[in-house]
């Protein structure tokens, strides 16, 4: 466990537009230690707690909430942009820096007997953690916890979702 996954990540300048740092998680993913230990490192963090899913935000937490699900050995919920699931959805809007998208969930998915990690790459300003939270609790569900690759503490979404009660971890955090 003493792989340096900081240095797995990279940066790519101006993408998607001017003045973006882009933290790129490909390069993290691909290289198979990498990918391993960052799902294990999360995982170990919540096993014997009693979650019974992981909700993965779409896209890229996909990748590793459905990791961590495996690794937990619980079910995974997809959270998907909208109008991607087929059965009956609920939804949760929040904001862009340019308008405004919803999230969804398959309505009959969770329920109040149901425990929930939130999983996804990277945390800037939560708002689309914020959401995806707020779409687990409106189903009974408790989701206290939310776990990412990446933080960007200085945009503070971290200390945002822990304004609500929610605990976060994180594997790195760029500056
Ligand atoms: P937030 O809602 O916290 O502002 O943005 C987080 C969401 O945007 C996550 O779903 C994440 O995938 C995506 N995101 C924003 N910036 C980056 C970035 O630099 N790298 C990656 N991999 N994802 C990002």
């Amino acid at each position: 466990m003493s792989l340096d996954l900081k240095s797995l990540v990279r940066t790519i300048p101006d993408y998607p537009k001017k003045g973006i740092l882009f933290r790129d998680i490909t390069t993290l993913i691909e290289h198979p230690e990498g990918f391993r230990e960052s799902i294990e490192r999360i995982a170990s963090q919540y096993r014997g707690q009693g979650f019974t899913h992981v909700a993965g935000i779409e896209a890229r937490g996909f990748i590793f909430g459905a990791g961590v699900a495996i690794a937990m050995g619980v079910g995974f919920v997809p959270v998907r942009k909208r109008g991607k699931l087929p059965g009956t959805t609920i939804g949760q809007n929040y904001v862009l820096e340019y308008g405004v998208d919803t999230i969804e969930i398959h309505a009959d998915v969770l329920s109040n007997v149901h425990k929930v990690l939130l999983v996804d790459d990277l945390i800037a300003t939560g708002g689309t953690a914020l959401a995806a939270v707020g779409l687990m609790r409106r189903t009974g569900a408790v989701c206290d916890d939310a776990a990412f690759v990446i933080d960007l503490p200085d945009i503070g979404g971290a200390a945002k979702l822990e304004a609500e009660g929610v605990k976060v971890t994180s594997l790195m955090a760029f500056e």
